[in-house]
């Protein structure tokens, strides 16, 4: 991979060279297209990958050294998630969810709460996904029906989630937003808690979905779960300012995904059209494929600097609304767009499993629904148009 070209906002310094290259190393041992392969076809959780990140350290990136991570911001975050997505969308998640669900912990969990599950996150001891969506609740949160009802000494969840992201994986502690106040307007009455996917009553089942099979989405149910008090995260009937508090950086790391995936469609594209030869020529030679080349490129680089734009404006700690909706919004629909483009480039070996360009067919296809979908996004950047989207 040509780091100059995933670069962020000017070179990397000396330390991200040294951690990506460590990144690659690890990834080129372990993400073989057989082993990518094996573990989308048997739907199997990429566990051999996430303990390599954990011995090499990467999930302490961009915490604080009181919770055992080295600090970093991000930037950092942003590079690492454009580096794993090249090797697989899929794979990605099982970094990006755990490290979202981290990222609000940390901005809006107590102390208590960082001290016990930040640490035990980063040494590899638990995992963390969010539960957010349902049945009747996707684009539409405030629709969600789970409930926790206040018992002597903490809370009683029932309800069911539906799409979440490795729920399942083993020590998985989840992020389930829930209802607290049943009498209170849509948004006021929700909460936070942090339920282990162990806990007595928690039920996690693996969806059969067309992509992401390793990591894999879940259905949860919940039958009466009793859940501590001191496991409510950022105050009670304060889960809707608990969900925007990281949303901006969590679009940001999907959006560095699709970016990362995406330029991986394009290598293998175009050195699939330099190799494959028609009527004596490599069809890359033909201008309607070379020009289709150029395009994906042109989108994908378009992609990036919206990102890098809306990663710098995050940074300066200013509002991006706008800009990250844009960047989601046009990352998700690149990475859908030259995918598909890519398979058109690879005939019918593009067709067959074997070829990687097809797991990005499909992985790429969940992006433009996931993380807000991109009529929402359109919905978001219009409002910042001062256009009331209904
Ligand atoms: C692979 C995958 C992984 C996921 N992981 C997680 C996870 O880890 N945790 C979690 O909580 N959820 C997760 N989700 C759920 C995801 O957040 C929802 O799918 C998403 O919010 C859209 O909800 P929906 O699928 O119910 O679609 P709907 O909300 O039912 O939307 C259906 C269609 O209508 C459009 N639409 C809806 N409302 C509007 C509107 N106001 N204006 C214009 N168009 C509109 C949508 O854009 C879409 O095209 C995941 C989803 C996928 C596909």
């Amino acid at each position: 991979m040509n780091f100059e070209s995933q670069s962020l906002i000017g070179a990397p310094t000396e330390d991200q060279r040294i951690y990506r290259d460590s990144l690659q190393r690890v990834m080129a041992q372990l993400a073989t297209p057989e082993y990518l392969r094996a573990i989308d076809n048997e739907a199997r959780y990429p566990y051999e990958i996430y303990d390599a990140w954990t011995e090499l350290g990467l999930l302490r990136i961009g915490f604080p050294e009181a919770y055992g991570g080295i600090g970093g911001d991000l930037k950092d975050l942003l590079l690492i998630s454009q580096d794993l997505a090249y090797w697989s969308y899929d794979v990605y998640t099982a970094y990006s969810v755990p490290l979202y669900t981290a990222l609000t912990l940390l901005k809006v969990g107590s102390e208590a709460q960082k001290q016990e599950f930040l640490p035990a996150l980063l040494d590899g001891r638990i995992r963390l996904s969010t539960s957010i969506s349902e049945p009747g609740a996707g684009s539409d949160v405030s629709a969600l029906r789970t409930t926790a009802k206040r018992v002597e000494g903490g809370w009683v969840l029932n309800g069911q989630k539906l799409w979440n992201t490795a729920a399942g994986a083993k020590a998985n502690v989840l992020q389930v937003l829930a209802r607290t106040d049943p009498d209170a307007p849509p948004r006021k009455g929700l909460s936070m808690f942090l339920v282990p996917n162990n806990a007595t009553g928690v039920q996690c089942r693996k969806l059969d979905m067309l992509g992401r099979r390793a990591t894999g989405t879940y259905e949860v149910f919940f039958d009466d779960v009793f859940v501590p008090e001191d496991l409510l995260v950022g105050g009670l009937n304060e889960g809707w300012s608990g969900l925007l508090a990281c949303l901006q950086t969590e679009r940001l790391l999907t959006s560095a995904g699709y970016v990362g995936s995406a330029q991986k469609v394009v290598d293998i594209s175009l050195a699939y059209a330099k190799e494959r030869e028609q009527f004596g020529r490599a069809i890359g030679e033909f201008q309607v494929i070379g020009h289709m080349l150029a395009d994906m490129q042109t989108e994908v680089d378009a992609a990036r600097l919206l990102l890098e734009r809306a990663a710098a404006v995050l940074m300066q700690g200013s509002d991006a609304a706008r800009e990250v909706s844009m960047a989601k919004l046009f990352g998700s629909e690149t990475y859908a767009k030259v995918s598909n483009q890519g398979m058109q480039v690879f005939g019918a070996y593009g067709y067959s499993m074997e070829y990687e360009i097809q797991r990005h067919f499909r992985d790429a296809r969940s992006t433009t629904v996931g993380a807000g979908s991109s009529q929402m996004q359109r919905n978001a950047i219009a409002a910042t148009m001062g256009l009331k989207m209904r």
